[in-house]
């Protein structure tokens, strides 16, 4: 019997998507508003504002088109524009930080400490007390990002904002459901950025959301995300608005999706769990954990870094041929390259793991490329300590999520185990 190909993350279907679909058909609904869109904000707003043995928060939630045009839109709401700074983790997937640059304002990079590869709260400070020294003014909102799902030290930063008076945006598109002391991901800071794109802990084919303190900010974004409209019986326009409501289709599987969230999540975390297991003697190869029991996450991806020292198989023959096609489930149109290198890549042995893991029908990859070592941001701030450009040249992600079976997880690791030499 042929294997099955074991992919990074795939959606899930609960199977309750297709009823609230034909619900908003057979009620005339398929706009980007409607019952699907209420429910499914109620769905998110009880989720995140559950807390482990506490009362529950009061945040707000509003469902849009994209994660990208949630971190635009709370960017927008705290003022950002031309000429101001952002402070972003640079160890991130680009959406974090190109919303910035489409306000006209600048992402300031800010590196990784070595535990929780987010962003470092000493560094942090460092970048802001510098950044007023240069340019005289504060930076305008502080982006930490839970990368892989893993929690940031938000207490830490929490306190560093709170000094400067800097709002916090949470990007939480990859911690979906991932915990700080019991309280989820998205709620502490200003704003909180979920994402629902196809590859993500629950998927609305592509969607995100962003969580709001209160309802006045909800009502802004939501006024900002249907184009700015002023209260006339035609159109009148005081401000520049976007289209980036979420539509009752997409919504209408983000419910179905909400019947099997938690369940999702407890998937990831057992994948994780029997990763930990079943890698313990692998020498050389070492999973990436939560440094401390308060650090709760939801393991969307499982991550390992390889030893330099380590050696695969076919290590030699890495980056001998060209890539066709770009990383990332959203496909489209990528460019051709002429090289197979650039100025930072992994190590051999970790390209040659990919490759031997591909030929063996198990998707893996790198870990995130950070910002700061990007062509396109060549030119901006970084404040850097050395740590994801390290994690970048060892580390893989590895598949997880609810089509990876226990019987994956074995093979996958028995062809990590047969790839060592
Ligand atoms: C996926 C993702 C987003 C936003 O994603 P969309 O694809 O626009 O929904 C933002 N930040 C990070 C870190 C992500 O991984």
């Amino acid at each position: 019997m042929e294997r099955k190909r074991i992919l990074l993350c795939l959606a899930h279907m609960s199977g309750r998507e297709m009823d609230y679909i034909k619900e908003a058909f057979d009620t005339n609904w398929v706009v980007p508003l409607g019952p699907n869109v209420n429910g499914f904000e109620a769905d998110l707003e009880a989720f995140v504002n559950n807390r482990e043995g506490a009362e529950p928060l009061e945040r707000k939630v509003v469902a849009l088109s994209a994660g990208t045009a949630a971190v635009h839109l709370a960017l927008l709401a705290c003022g950002v524009g031309p000429g101001d700074e952002v402070l972003v983790q640079s160890f991130t997937f680009c959406a974090s930080s190109h919303p910035v640059t489409y306000l006209g304002a600048t992402p300031v990079f800010v590196d990784s400490e070595a535990d929780t590869w987010n962003m470092d709260p000493e560094l942090l400070e460092e970048a802001i007390m510098d950044r007023i020294g240069k340019t005289g003014r504060k930076p305008k909102a502080i982006v930490p990002v839970a990368l892989y799902g893993m929690p940031y030290r938000i207490d830490r930063i929490m306190e560093i904002a709170a000094k400067y008076d800097i709002p916090v945006i949470e990007d939480a598109a990859e911690g979906f459901g991932s915990r700080y002391n019991g309280q989820v991901l998205g709620t502490f800071g200003k704003f909180g950025v979920l994402s629902f794109n196809g590859n993500k802990m629950i998927t609305t084919s592509g969607g995100g959301a962003l969580i709001c303190s209160d309802d006045e900010s909800k009502n802004r974004i939501m006024w900002y995300a249907t184009q700015a409209r002023e209260s006339y019986p035609y159109y009148q326009h005081e401000a520049i608005g976007y289209n980036y409501r979420m539509s009752n289709i997409c919504a209408g599987i983000g419910r179905g999706q909400m019947t099997v969230a938690d369940g999702h999540i407890a998937h990831h975390r057992h994948v994780q769990a029997l990763y930990k297991e079943l890698l313990k003697d692998v020498k050389g190869v070492t999973l990436h954990e939560a440094p401390a029991e308060v650090f709760d996450s939801n393991y969307w991806l499982c991550t390992v870094t390889i030893d330099p020292l380590l050696h695969v198989r076919g290590e030699e023959k890495a980056y001998a041929e060209v890539v066709k096609g770009a990383v990332g489930g959203a496909a489209g149109v990528t460019h051709a390259t002429e090289s197979a290198h650039t100025a930072l890549e992994p190590n051999r042995n970790v390209e040659a793991m990919r490759i031997w893991l591909n030929d063996a029908g198990i998707e893996s990859r790198p870990l995130w490329k950070p910002m700061h070592c990007q062509p396109v941001y060549a030119k901006n701030p970084a404040y850097t300590n050395g740590v994801s450009e390290g994690l970048f040249k060892v580390g893989m992600c590895l598949p997880a999520g609810p089509y990876v079976t226990d019987d994956d997880v074995r093979y996958i690791v028995e062809q990590i185990k047969e790839a060592i030499i």
